[in-house]
């Protein structure tokens, strides 16, 4: 029989965001894969967990992953960590999960932190809908593209990013993908936790004003606002439409209403304005039901 991989989540900052079953999981592998082996002695120490440890990190990847999984073939229960949250979300694990799923090993997901969900849930903004784009390019015509690319989105965008990075971001952000709102998210459940809320230019003015950005961040952004049709709009189309020869008021509701997106019973409501103050007088058509219904 093969043995399990278990995916396990540690916590992000604050130790108490450990759970119990990560705890047990942990006690009970034969073997703990750990990004860095030394980071991850402390956080086990601190939970009493004292099992064979290895390390399973990106540049080792193909070496250990084949390791790993020679174990997991002989039965064994692999615990696979890394440095904070849920492995394989912008962590190394996604080989291994793919390769294991490929072989028909059981993997085992043990959920807790991840930052990227921590900071939408207090973000304040939408949380029906979110793209997760993790860390965007370290080059920065390649991350104009990227941001450029993901301007049309609809949905919250998470990104991961490192404090140096950040100003330098903000201000390609700011210049690919216009005014909107940001959240920052810094230092999640830390000491000096911190949640910068604003329109896109107020946030990058206080993140500028800083010396320096210190920590772990989350940017956040807010979908691009809809264009709401302007009334000006809707009164260009509706002397437009009135005044064609041949159209009946009703149809010049319903194409001055598709073409706007406004409801049919406001836009009829404009046109009788329209009607009233401009003194235009539609073609009487054959169609004598000029009733909106
Ligand atoms: N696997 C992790 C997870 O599930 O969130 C993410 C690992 S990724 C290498 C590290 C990035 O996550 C950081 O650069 C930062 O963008 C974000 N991050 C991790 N911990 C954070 C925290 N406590 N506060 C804010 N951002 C954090």
């Amino acid at each position: 029989m093969p043995g399990t991989l278990y995916i396990v989540a540690t916590p992000i900052g604050n130790l108490e965001d450990m759970t119990f079953r990560a705890v047990r999981i942990l006690r009970e592998a034969d073997l703990i894969a750990a990004e860095d082996t030394r980071h991850s002695r402390k956080l086990l120490s601190h939970f009493g967990i004292s099992r064979p440890l290895t390390s399973y990190f990106d540049h080792n990847a193909r070496l250990k992953g084949e390791a790993i999984l020679q174990r997991l073939r002989e039965g064994g229960a692999v615990a696979l960590i890394t440095d904070a949250g849920t492995p394989c979300i912008s962590d190394p694990g996604y080989q291994l999960v793919r390769d294991a799923v490929a072989e028909g090993i059981a993997v085992v997901p043990v959920p807790g932190a991840s930052a990227a969900v921590t900071a939408l849930s207090a973000s304040g903004l939408p949380t029906d809908a979110f793209l997760f784009a993790g860390f965007l390019p370290n080059r920065q015509g390649k991350r104009r593209e990227r941001l450029a690319e993901l301007s049309g989105r609809r949905e919250v965008i998470i990104f991961y990013e490192s404090p140096n990075r950040l100003p330098a971001t903000l201000a390609d952000m700011q210049e690919t993908m216009g005014g909107r709102e940001v959240v920052i998210a810094r230092e999640l459940t830390k000491l000096h936790e911190e949640f910068l809320r604003g329109p896109l230019a107020e946030v990058r003015e206080t993140i500028d004003n800083r010396e320096q950005v210190k920590g772990e961040v989350v940017i956040l952004v807010a979908p691009a606002a809809e264009e709401e049709p302007q009334v000006a709009d809707l009164d260009a189309l509706l002397h437009r439409y009135l005044g064609q020869k041949g159209l009946s008021l009703k149809d010049a509701v319903a194409r001055a209403a598709a073409e706007s997106g406004r409801p049919r019973r406001e836009v009829y409501a404009e046109a009788l304005r329209v009607k009233d103050e401009g003194g235009l007088q539609p073609e009487v058509s054959a169609d004598r039901n000029d009733q909106e219904d």
